[in-house]
């Protein structure tokens, strides 16, 4: 298909062609929005934004199934990053969450995307006054203009309360039928559900990791050390606990068994894969940052801080063997569980907080 972005990772592609284009999430808003137009005769594809902080893209043949919505699932990781590292011009939310800039990044992306599949128009779910960050009348303004979709963007769930768009002036859209859901109750979008037929109501929890305190901790590091860091970091970064060693050494540990798997499967050929011998314990997987080596003591420290893990090697009271992979080669290292090793856990929120305010003002903002 001519004129797609290369960052579409949808694996089954489809070649039909549709008459808007849909923020979809997979909430119940977004499920919304795209039924009620497709109630009205249009066709709609959904298109489901993915990146190490949002996205549910297995879920994509159940939307299919569960709600008869086609979904494209579209990667924008390394965008966000670059987004992200570069302090977003709207800034962050409560947390690390960059709501109105991911708003516009999306809908940017969505209007790239409207001539390949020769979709006149796009559609969000958002709510006016829904949100505090991005669903403000004004900030709703920006969204659309900054990601310069005014003449193609209609907010079909609060239409009635909106300005007309220019789809419903024309009348390829019949504005009369739009409703006008206002506020963070829920009971007009219960309502609507019902009369489109939704019963599978999803959470309400969006999963947006951004927003969430913890995950916060875990980005905050990469985001300061490295001079650009890559989406796939963050992938490493969402997997068991974090540790940190004078903000330039950094080992992603496995806490369970589920979490070494899911390590192993991230491990490119430039990074530090750590794994006891002779013991039972966690994986690590340590990720240079540019400029900061791995010399033969921090190696050391790395091996002892994993070993450090393992209660049973600790009990052994003795060395322990460690091996060290890196681009398929493996040494064997040989140290105390209890020795220091100086990789500690990430800042606490406050002070991670504290950073990133400090971030934004040597910026100017
Ligand atoms: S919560 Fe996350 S996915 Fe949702 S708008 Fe904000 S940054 Fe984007």
């Amino acid at each position: 298909m001519p004129g797609l972005p290369a960052t579409i990772i949808s694996m089954n592609m489809t070649t039909e062609s549709f008459d808007a284009l849909s923020l979809f999430s997979g909430g119940l808003d977004s499920i919304l929005a795209t039924k009620l137009l497709q109630s009205h005769g249009h066709r709609v594809l959904g298109l489901h934004f993915v990146s190490p902080f949002f996205g549910k893209p297995e879920k994509k043949d159940f939307w299919e199934s569960e709600y008869g919505i086609p979904v494209e699932v579209i990667d924008v990781g390394q965008e966000f990053v670059d987004l992200m590292a570069a302090l977003p011009p709207h800034g962050f939310g409560k947390v690390l969450n960059p709501c109105v800039d991911c708003k516009i990044l999306m809908l940017r992306r969505a209007k790239e995307l409207l001539p390949a599949y020769g979709a006149k128009f796009i559609i969000s779910g958002e709510v006016l006054g829904q949100r505090p960050m991005s669903q403000r009348a004004d900030t709703l303004n920006i969204i659309r203009n900054d990601a310069d979709v005014r003449d193609v963007l209609l907010r079909p769930l609060s239409a009635g309360v909106l300005q007309p768009t220019p789809m419903e002036e024309s009348g390829l859209v019949d504005r009369s039928k739009l409703p006008s859901l206002v506020g963070r109750g829920r009971k007009g979008q219960y309502d609507l559900a019902r009369t489109l037929g939704v019963t599978t109501i999803p959470t309400q929890a969006g999963g947006c990791r951004l927003g969430e305190r913890e995950s916060a901790r875990r980005y905050w590091p990469i985001l300061r050390a490295f001079p650009r860091p890559l989406a796939h970091y963050f992938d490493l970064a969402n997997v068991g606990r974090q540790l940190w060693r004078d903000g330039g050494h950094w080992l992603a540990m496995g806490r369970e068994h589920k979490d070494n798997e899911k390590l192993l499967k991230l491990v490119r050929p430039e990074h530090y894969v750590f794994v006891l011998k002779n013991f039972p314990g966690p994986h690590a997987v340590g990720c240079p940052v540019p400029g900061r080596d791995w010399p033969e003591d921090i190696l050391a420290a790395a091996a002892a801080c994993l070993a450090s893990f393992s209660p049973k090697a600790r009990r052994s009271e003795g060395e322990v063997e460690v091996a060290v992979t890196r681009f398929g080669q493996e040494r064997i290292i040989a140290v105390r569980p209890d020795a220091p090793h100086g990789f500690s856990d990430n800042a606490t929120w406050p002070e991670t907080r504290a950073q990133q305010k400090e971030w934004e003002k040597s910026l100017g903002r």
